[in-house]
């Protein structure tokens, strides 16, 4: 017999994981946090970091009460003891109108599992992107995950099962990857392995937390502080992160695009760069927006967005 049903679900509302990780940070600025970027952590202690600004190359020695090391992947190299299984994510790029310019999600089951799945999502821009593989990437970490053919080919062959009108491999423009930081549990394959996360106190003292989930961040943000707390001999009032809210971050759109095709406006670019702290025009193209996930949308934008960049830089100076 074969069963077709449907059903709606709000599962799946954040829209922009690179814009949630900015808005976080803007939120603890805006209760005193104070925020570095491009500076890498080289080595951890439990009351402070060796550290260097990658934009000058000076070494940084950083004093801290405590000390907690989320640095995903990276976790390892500062912590000997951590045994990190990263496994890469990767998804493709379509144009929204190849797909009927779909409103809602589609989730195909992968044939044979009863937990897995692919899922077809509208995002902004007019494009759809299909995730999500699930493969071991044991090599060194690379600066940025890279996509291969036959996960590319996974996610086409999945599609094409449910929709009416095949997608070609031409028709694909776009696909990124990721890295997900799990725990090494010695256990196979990588989409098995617990979502759970650590949190640990290293030998130098300083704790790492490792593994979970985007939506379980603010858990993970308790239970790694909870426990550094506890491990400095530090007291603080009860946590406040369930109800916690997040600074506004509504983008003005009201202006002409500067592009056509996805509708980019100046607007946003300017948002960016001066709410959002981009520096440069990849900031914008891949961290604040999500134009870059399109190689032909960012060459087409690069030109107009650097000039926005600029101007507003020079303007905030
Ligand atoms: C493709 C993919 C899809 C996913 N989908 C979902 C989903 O649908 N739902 C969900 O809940 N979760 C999802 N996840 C999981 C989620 O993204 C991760 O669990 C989460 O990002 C882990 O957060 P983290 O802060 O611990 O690590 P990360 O997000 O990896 O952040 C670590 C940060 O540390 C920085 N860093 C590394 N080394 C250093 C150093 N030496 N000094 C300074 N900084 C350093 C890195 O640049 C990075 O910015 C997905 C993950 C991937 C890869």
């Amino acid at each position: 017999m074969v069963c077709a049903a449907a059903c709606s679900s709000y599962d799946g509302q954040l829209d922009d994981d690179a814009r949630l990780v900015v808005t976080v940070a803007r939120t603890a600025a805006s209760l005193g946090a104070r925020i570095l970027t491009r500076v890498r952590a080289l080595g951890l202690r439990g009351d402070g970091a060796t550290a260097e600004d990658t934009l000058t190359g000076e070494r940084l020695d950083i004093r801290a009460r405590a000390v907690i090391n989320a640095t995903g992947v990276g976790a390892g190299s500062l912590d000997d003891a951590i045994r990190v299984r990263p496994s890469r994510g990767t998804h493709i790029v379509l144009d929204a109108n190849d797909l009927g310019a779909p409103h809602t999600a589609l989730t195909i089951p992968h044939e044979g599992s009863i937990s897995r799945y692919v899922f077809a999502l509208p995002q902004a821009y007019g494009r759809v992107i299909v995730g999500l593989t699930d493969e071991d990437a044991p090599d060194a970490v690379p600066r940025v995950a890279q996509p291969t053919e036959r996960e590319i080919d996974f996610l086409l062959t999945n599609l094409n099962r449910v929709v009416a009108s095949p997608i070609r491999r031409e028709q694909v423009r776009g696909a990124f990857a990721g890295l997900r930081p799990l725990v090494d549990r010695g256990t196979a394959p990588t989409a098995d392995i617990s979502r759970r996360h650590l949190v640990t106190v290293s030998g130098a003292g300083f704790v790492t937390v490792l593994g979970g989930k985007l939506t379980t961040y603010r858990r993970m943000a308790e239970d790694a502080v909870d426990l550094a707390l506890h491990t400095r001999g530090l007291t603080a009032p009860p946590s406040r992160t369930a109800s916690l809210r997040l600074v506004d971050r509504r983008v003005p759109v009201a202006r002409e695009p500067v592009d056509e095709e996805t509708g980019l406006t100046s607007a946003e670019v300017e948002y960016a760069v001066r709410v959002e702290g981009a520096m440069t025009v990849e900031d914008v193209l891949d961290r604040r927006t999500r134009i870059g996930l399109v190689d032909a949308d960012r060459e087409r934008c690069r030109a107009a967005v650097e000039a926005i960049v600029q101007r507003s830089l020079a303007d905030g100076a």
